[in-house]
């Protein structure tokens, strides 16, 4: 019943928000430091009065997406690993599974919340810098 289309419409669709931990991950893949990496393939936005370093766009798509391939697979955010398992349906989307059944989506919503909390408690910047 799963099966992704390779469409890409999520990788055009929306802002992909990156954990320190994932930019921990995906800067180690692209072989540069975190901080080149936060610099030049992400810039920080406010979703609900939160900071939240997302990936950049580049015409109106993910800026690792390439022939509607992504460039960072392996080591590709949650939101993306995970979709379309949160929030609401998604008609765009050729996958046919419910939503809400994927174990991973609970684990990754906990850590949003986690991420959340220590924003509050410390900030963006040093939270990002405390994972070095
Ligand atoms: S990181 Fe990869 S899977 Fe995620 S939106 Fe960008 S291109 Fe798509
Ligand atoms: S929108 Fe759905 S079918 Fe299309 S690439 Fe994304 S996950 Fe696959």
């Amino acid at each position: 019943m799963e099966e992704c289309f390779s469409c890409a419409k999520c990788c055009k669709r929306y802002r992909i928000t990156i954990l320190p931990e994932e930019a921990e991950k995906i800067s180690a893949f692209l072989n540069i430091p975190k901080e080149k990496f936060l610099e030049k393939f992400c810039e920080i936005k406010e979703i609900n009065k939160i900071p939240f370093y997302v990936l950049r766009k580049i015409h109106n798509q993910c800026i690792f997406l390439d022939n509607n391939k992504c460039k960072i697979y392996p080591v590709r955010p949650y939101q993306c690993k995970i979709f379309p398992n949160l929030g609401s349906k998604f008609p765009f989307c050729k996958i046919q599974k419910e939503i809400f059944t994927d174990p991973l989506a609970y684990i990754v919503w906990e850590k949003y919340k986690e991420y959340v909390k220590k924003v509050r408690e410390i900030g963006i910047n040093a939270l990002f810098q405390s994972q070095c």
